[in-house]
């Protein structure tokens, strides 16, 4: 789980243009609008990141209008991502020091949206421990990573929002998988109809070895379908050698779907040497989608060609180490209220 609420620094502060009683900080790699006067740099203050849902506390009762939820906004030009609190509110015996993590003491949890009869399947035990999840962490708490990887050769894909799927076949079994389960065969559940559609037993059959790729299910029903495609499909991200306990790195990754003939996601930069900034990556990430021209991308995933695994990606999510990551376009998050 993502660290929601934090003890945080207050990076900067920088007036914003037209405006006089707000003025904008940064905090972690985030950008957010404040009270102007009200914090100075170096400051340490709770911090909220988007998605957190906060309680039904007095305290909290001027987010009633917005679902108690902490969301994108855009105040005077001015894009704003999170929400600062005084350290008053954290309880009297809670030890305080820069990252310490606040979101239970707090009651914050993490908002999540419903999911659609057609995703939830029939549960036949959890996600196979022989594969990892997927998951990316959001950019704007990698400082760290991007200190150590800043040069790195790396490609950028489009992250495209819908739903994890995992296909696998591991001594002659072939398996498929929501995020967070493994699911029976049934004619209802779309993890499987596109399993047959794309005939991806088949598919993996010929490769002879124990694998499993993991993708995106998009389509009709899934997140609003914001790319409006007809019918349901899946692009792939992953490729993973379940005997090795590695993922394929990029130019594997990239014969492995050419030769199986399944589609991947779309590929939006080569040969991109990382940049040591994280607004530079957001605006990187502020692009259409090349699914749908006209429409916003969620936004891109960043990782090297050569696969590599550090524990300082580790620290935020419950995450395996690998170096990949994300920057989510916030136009997208503000387009769509979240
Ligand atoms: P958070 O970690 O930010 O709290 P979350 O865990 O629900 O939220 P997502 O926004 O769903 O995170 O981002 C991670 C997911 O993005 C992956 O699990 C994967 O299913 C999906 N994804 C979509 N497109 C891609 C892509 N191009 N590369 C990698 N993953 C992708
Ligand atoms: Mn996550």
């Amino acid at each position: 789980m993502r660290k929601l609420a934090s003890v945080q620094k207050i990076k900067a502060l920088h007036a914003i243009e037209g405006a006089d009683a707000i003025e904008r900080a940064s905090v972690l790699g985030w950008q957010l609008v404040v009270k102007k006067g009200e914090y100075k740099v170096g400051d340490l203050v709770v911090y909220c990141q988007i998605d957190s849902l906060l309680p039904d506390k007095p305290e909290f009762d001027f987010l009633k209008p917005r679902g108690m939820r902490i969301r994108t906004i855009r105040l005077r030009g001015q894009i704003s991502q999170g929400i600062c609190f005084s350290l008053s509110i954290l309880p009297e015996d809670f030890e305080i020091y820069e990252d310490a993590d606040c979101t239970e003491v707090l009651g914050i949890i993490k908002y999540e949206p419903p999911i659609p009869a057609c995703l939830s399947g029939i549960v036949k035990g959890k996600f196979p421990s022989f594969i990892p999840k997927t998951d990316e962490t959001r950019v704007q708490v990698l400082q760290k990573v991007l200190d150590k990887y800043k040069g790195e050769k790396c490609y950028v894909t489009e992250k495209l929002d819908g739903s994890s799927a995992t296909y696998y076949l591991k001594d002659g079994a072939f398996g498929v998988c929501s995020r967070n389960l493994e699911l029976l065969e049934d004619t209802e559940n779309s993890f499987w109809k596109v399993a047959r559609q794309l005939d991806i037993e088949n598919k993996l059959r010929v490769l002879n070895k124990n694998i499993a790729i993991q993708g995106e299910l998009i389509g009709e029903g899934i997140q609003d379908n914001k790319l409006k495609l007809r019918g349901q499909t899946v692009k792939f991200f992953n490729a993973f050698d379940i005997d090795q306990f590695e993922y394929l790195n990029y130019a594997d990754f990239i014969a492995l779907f050419k030769e199986s003939d399944l589609p991947i996601v779309p590929i939006v930069a080569l040969d991109y040497a990382l940049e040591n900034d994280i607004d530079a990556i957001i605006k990187k990430a502020t692009i259409k989608s090349l699914i749908l021209k006209d429409v916003w991308a969620e936004g891109i995933v960043i990782r090297p060609y050569r696969e590599k695994i550090d524990l300082l990606l580790s620290n935020e999510n419950f995450n395996n180490g690998r170096v990949t990551f994300k920057a989510i376009n916030p136009e997208f998050l503000l387009k769509y209220g979240e």
